[in-house]
């Protein structure tokens, strides 16, 4: 069957949630039957997204692959069951720095070389390449329409859907259809704004989905089919809901899984939702909450941590409960007083430490681990999370004080975090690359990533949540244990439970005499959805709903006393 391509342009304002439609609607189509992959594309000189600041742009989302890609791409695996990998996201800068590539290499011989074709033409291979093999491929046009920085990916759409022909094409344009409460009415001039700068530059949607605080009626769908040529039937209205979700639902309710089908002529089975449906089922049976305390720097921007709430979410689901998430600045918590941090841990059942980099708030976070250690409230600690945590058994149970990461000290007393490289005859893992850090050619820092298999120690608690011996992770990471000191720290009773395939990397540590202590190198986060939570976030949040109980009928008890 021939490819059919839907390219996904947003209008009016950023931040809609192209990304969560684009995968919802992609769900939706997926439970057809029809094989679907998701493209985006980012307006940005960025050659990935490995360099961009989480505050900025959200979490670096990694692949399989090892590719380091948009938080986007997240989303789409946690919607559909096609795997992402490098062909899925691409940046300006990607497309930039592979035509001038070319050219230094004499490809253009003779020609002059400009954004209209040599741009255009190496945005519509690689688009034409990530779709190969697909029955339907949606492609995300990240920014909003009217941005200068996008017009090259959408001037390369138009091109495509002339050469692939319209019959294969559709275009579709996600809005922003605001609400005014001061005269109660929902007004459509700034969608026909953007639709008009869309048709400036040749494009007519064919369809719209218009988001707003409440659903459109009938009457203003009537206003926007006269005034943007679309017809009524390919106008959806997409209102705020409580749970993303919830969104393949409510598109199936509004039959754009028909309207598409049958514009691409594309003859398939209804679409079967019952598995997609039974999540809603478990989460409003969520009677109770837990609620986790994640320690980390970026507390005011959820999406810098967006796998990793959701895999939180997904734990809920799998254990009937609803994840609530105190958000903990561990810069605040580094200079708090005992007793204020004390407050901020206050009705927490569990405690996370996310990935991340730099020494900002790192003693905050190797205090806010020796608090879950002491008082036995299940930890969980990812990349980061697990170096911190082995920073702190050394020097507060070990005995090494001044304990450290290079990263952090690089002339400290006991380094027991090293960078990668440090080890020897392991230069040949070819999906390991030499680090680039803002511009710096990082001789000593290779960066870890992608899949890598893991080998779990029996009788450890990892082995009992996996239940196998080989596991399969997302990494992403330039520092990890130094072997060095590690009889030191293990005759002191950490337990190693898992370790790198080449058996020369700590990979899981656990602390035996803790109800659920875990910390891990790789990123679990990157790999749950809400089908199949990660084994790991499932158990810890079942260990955060027992520490919950545990302690609500100690007080009770103390309570009666
Ligand atoms: N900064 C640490 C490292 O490079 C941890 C990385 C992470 O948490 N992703 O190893």
């Amino acid at each position: 069957m021939k490819t059919r391509y839907i390219f996904v342009t947003g209008g009016v304002v950023s931040s809609l949630g192209k990304g969560i439609f684009a995968a919802s609607l992609a769900n939706l189509l997926e439970s057809r039957g029809i094989k679907i992959t998701i493209i985006k594309l980012d307006p940005y000189i960025n050659v990935d997204s490995g360099t961009m600041s989480p505050i900025q742009h959200g979490e670096v989302f990694v692949t399989e692959d090892g590719t380091e890609t948009d938080l986007d791409l997240g989303h789409y695996e946690r919607f559909i069951r096609t795997k992402m990998t490098k062909e899925n996201n691409f940046t300006t800068g990607l497309i930039y720095s592979e035509v001038i590539r070319k050219e230094r290499s004499g490809k253009y011989l003779g020609q002059t070389v400009q954004v209209i074709p040599h741009i255009t033409n190496e945005i519509k291979r690689k688009i034409l390449q990530g779709g190969k093999g697909y029955d339907l491929v949606l492609v995300e046009i990240g920014g909003t329409v009217g941005d200068i920085e996008s017009l090259p990916f959408l001037e390369a759409i138009r091109q495509l859907s002339i050469e692939i022909g319209r019959q294969y094409t559709m275009f579709l344009h996600l809005t922003l259809v605001p609400y005014l409460n001061s005269t109660g009415e929902m007004k459509t001039k700034p969608t026909q704004h953007s639709i008009k700068s869309l048709l400036s530059i040749g494009i007519q949607p064919d369809m719209l989905v218009c988001r707003s605080s409440k659903s459109i009626s009938e009457k203003e769908k009537l206003k926007i089919t006269l005034i943007c040529n679309i017809p009524k039937k390919a106008i959806i209205s997409l209102e705020d809901v409580d749970s993303i979700y919830k969104i393949p639902v409510l598109l199936h309710l509004q039959k754009i899984d028909d309207y598409i089908c049958k514009r691409f002529l594309m003859k398939c089975p209804s679409a079967n939702l019952s598995e997609w449906k039974s999540l809603f089922q478990s989460q409003s049976n969520q009677i109770d909450h837990v609620t986790i305390g994640m320690v980390g720097k970026y507390v005011h921007l959820p999406d810098s941590y967006r796998s990793v709430i959701e895999a939180l979410k997904h734990g809920g689901f799998g254990n009937q409960v609803e994840v609530m998430i105190k958000m903990i600045d561990s810069e605040e918590f580094e200079s708090s007083s005992s007793s204020d941090n004390l407050k901020m841990l206050e009705n927490v059942d569990a405690i996370l430490i996310p990935g991340g980099f730099g020494e900002r708030g790192i003693e905050g976070k190797i205090l806010a681990v020796r608090y879950a250690r002491e008082n036995k409230i299940p930890y969980l600690g990812i990349c980061l999370g697990m170096q911190v945590a082995f920073i702190e058994y050394a020097r507060n149970v070990a005995e090494m004080h001044g304990a450290n990461s290079k990263e952090f000290s690089s002339n400290c007393q006991y380094p027991v975090i090293i960078p990668i490289s440090s080890r020897k005859n392991d230069q040949k893992e070819n999906s390991e690359k030499i680090y680039q850090y803002k511009g710096i050619f990082q001789k000593e820092t290779r960066m870890r990533i992608g899949k890598k298999k893991c080998h779990l120690v029996r009788k450890s608690k990892v082995y009992s949540i996996y239940k196998r011996n080989v596991i399969f992770e997302r990494y992403r990471h330039r520092y990890e244990v130094n072997k060095l000191f590690l009889k030191k720290i293990e005759k002191a009773g950490l337990c190693i439970s898992g370790i790198s395939e080449d058996r020369k990397s700590v990979e899981i540590i656990e602390y035996p005499l803790h109800p659920w202590f875990i910390a891990c190198q790789f990123h679990p986060e990157f790999t749950s959805n809400p089908r199949e939570c990660h084994p790991l976030f499932l158990s810890f949040i079942q260990a955060a709903k027992l520490f919950k109980r545990i302690n609500f009928n100690k007080s009770k008890q103390q309570k009666n006393i």
